[in-house]
Formats: C-alpha cells, structure tokens, sequence
C-alpha cells in the first residue's frame, strides 16, 4: 500500500526539487537552501521560526509541506546505553528508530559516540522467522521524509540534551540502515532519504559513516555497487549454509548463497570497502561448529567482517540465545583464522531492544485497549 499524505514531508525535498517547487510557485530558487538549512542546521520546530522569510513564504511552506511527518510517541531508556524512540507518522503507523550509545573514559554519556538505527518499512515483508518486525507482515514502505525525520528527531532529541549539538551538523556519528524493514525492498526511497542525509545541504553525514543492512535481495545488491555513493553494506547472512539460512530465512530461496555472495563480493570490490557479516546466534540453529567453520571460509573469501550477535529474545517466539561459553566458542573458531570479529555486547534487552518489538506491544495495546 502507498501512502499519500495531504502535505508532503519537507524531508523528503532534495535541493534541486525544493528549488523547482519554489520556481514553480513564483518565489526565487536561493531560498530552498535557506529553508534547508532552517530544517537541518538550526533545526526550527516551527515555520514561525524562519525569520528571513517573507511571511507569505512562510504560510505557503505551512500549506505546502509537513515539517515534522515523524511525532516522537514513546522514548523508553534501557539500563545500559540504548534510547529507543517510537514515533508515529501522518496514518498513525508506527516506526521505531533507536539510539545506541558507546560509553567513552572521561566522557559523559551525553557526549559519547551513538549510533541510530533507522527503520525504512512499517512492518516487514521479508518473514524472517526470529523477527519481531515480520510477525505482523508488511503494512507498507516508509516515504523517503519518513525516513530522513527519524534522524531529524534524534538531532531534536539531543540537541534540548546537550546544547553544544545544534551548532554541528548532527549529534551522531554513524547511521545504520538495519530498523524494521527491508532496506533494499524500499529502495527509490531510501536512495533519496540517504542521499539527503548525506548532501552538505542536508544532515552532512559522510557515506562511509552510513551502513545498509540487507536480508540479501541479491540484484539490489548489484544495483547498489552502480550507484555514485558508496554506501557501506552490512548482510544479515545468519546462516552459513543454504540449509541453515532457508530454516529462518525465507529471502534465501530467492537468492540463495551461491547468487547472494558473488553480488556482495561485486559490492565490496566495487566501492572498495569491508562488508560486514551479520549473525545472529540462535541457539540449536545456527550455532554449531560446522556452522562457525563455513562462515569462517565465506568472511575469508569476501575479506568481510563479522558481527556475531546473540539473540534477543521475542514475545511469542519459540528462539533463545547459546550459553555465553558456546558463544565464545563460536567467535574462537573465527579468530582462529584471523577473521576480523565481534561479538557484540547485549544492548537495551530490556526495552525490548530486538527489532520491532516496541512497536509490535503498542499494535497490541491499542487495538486490545
Ligand atoms: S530481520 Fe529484517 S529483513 Fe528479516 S523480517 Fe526482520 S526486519 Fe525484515
């Protein structure tokens, strides 16, 4: 289903096609850079605020365009370092963006290197089996202003947090595209909404600070090597033989692992970059040594990193994590062979941190209540 809203997100404008929409309704071009740097530089709330322009401006910008199409509903803070925000858009559809800070010696939390994690659907179609954003399937794609105001919320949300934010272009310092959704499946939107965030004349946040994550929709993979800005590429692989990935994930019938990893290797040799590997360890599934010795051999041919990620736990699914030790021993057979890993630390487990949980426990209260 596409979403039409009665005023189109201000977001969603590149420079060249808010300069068009200006021309066309009689004002000069220069002013779509005044109106951009209004909306991502000193982050007005209001179009009251635009005070170098003309009032008549002001109330076509107001009858014209949406300046916040994202209204933050819930902020829920985790003991450890995860903010997960969850907003709602113009048809009430849900979405969830999350904060993920890392603690630095000597520096606040308010001031420590964050990572935000956008979402790109409402829902997802992709049927992962231990997702909660695919539980409910896909309710539709999210537009590109959509997308760009989760990170515009955030810049919102730190800025009455630390002051010192609003001078700098944004208050974080990389981007993940790995929230509810399936990136690619989206992808005219997301190629616009990244290409905003990354514009000078937008947020500023440079490509390299910027990862797709893809459940492997293989020919978007290709797709995404042509184009001029290079992304960096994150696969949630999960599992490393076909066998294993077509248990929990249903894309691998498609693009099974002998289309999927030469698109990625074109990827990777194409932008030069490291792609990394994510995995999420399932206990009983896809934790094995066998397991661990294949995704060893595909990182060494892809020359990729891995992201070994232990499973958080969803309402109503049947999935847990391994034990720490077979954890461990899993990311040892990895480093073994000199494979560049990590195992990630649990973070925000307790706002129910796993991918669209939030928002799928609000879908429920709302329509039980
Ligand atoms: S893991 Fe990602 S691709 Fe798979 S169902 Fe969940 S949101 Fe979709």
């Amino acid at each position: 289903m596409k979403f039409v809203p009665e005023k189109a997100p201000i977001t969603g404008e590149t420079l060249d096609s808010l300069e068009a929409r200006l021309r066309e309704s009689g004002e000069p071009a220069f002013r779509a850079k005044q109106i951009l740097d209004w909306v991502y530089k000193k982050r007005a709330k209001s179009w009251e605020e635009m005070t170098n322009l003309s009032k008549e401006l002001r109330a076509w910008l107001a009858a014209t365009f949406e300046l916040m199409p994202a209204a933050l509903v819930l902020n829920k803070q985790s003991a450890d370092v995860t903010d997960k925000l969850l907003l709602e858009l113009g048809d009430r559809s849900l979405i969830e963006t999350v904060i993920i800070r890392v603690p630095q010696e000597g520096v606040g939390l308010d001031h420590s290197r964050k990572t935000i994690c956008i979402s790109t659907q409402v829902g997802c179609a992709m049927g992962c089996v231990f997702c909660a954003s695919g539980l409910a399937g896909l309710k539709r794609d999210l537009l590109a202003g959509e997308i760009v105001a989760q990170l515009l919320q955030v810049c919102h949300l730190e800025d009455a947090r630390t002051p010192r934010a609003r001078d700098e272009l944004a208050s974080f310092d990389n981007i993940v595209v790995m929230g509810m959704g399936e990136p690619l499946a989206n992808y005219d939107a997301l190629l616009r909404a990244l290409t905003i965030v990354n514009a000078d004349w937008g947020l500023g946040i440079g490509a390299r600070r910027i990862t797709i994550s893809t459940s492997g929709l293989a020919p978007k993979i290709l797709k995404l090597a042509e184009e001029p800005i290079g992304f960096r590429l994150a696969l949630s692989l999960h599992g490393a033989t076909d066998e294993v990935r077509e248990q929990i994930m249903p894309v691998n019938k498609a693009f099974p692992l002998a289309k999927l990893l030469p698109a990625v290797a074109a990827f990777a040799r194409k932008h030069g970059r490291m792609v990394t590997l994510e995995f999420i360890l399932i206990d009983g599934i896809n934790d094995s040594l066998e397991q661990a010795r294949k995704l060893r051999d595909i990182a060494l041919d892809l020359h990729a990193h891995v992201n070994l990620i232990p499973y958080n736990t969803v309402d109503g699914l049947p999935w847990k994590r391994p034990s720490l030790t077979r954890q461990k021993v899993f990311a040892e057979v990895l480093q073994r062979s000199r494979v560049s890993v990590t195992l990630r630390r649990e973070k925000g487990h307790d706002i129910d941190a796993a991918c669209g949980q939030l928002r799928l426990k609000t879908e429920i209260e709302r329509t039980s209540g």
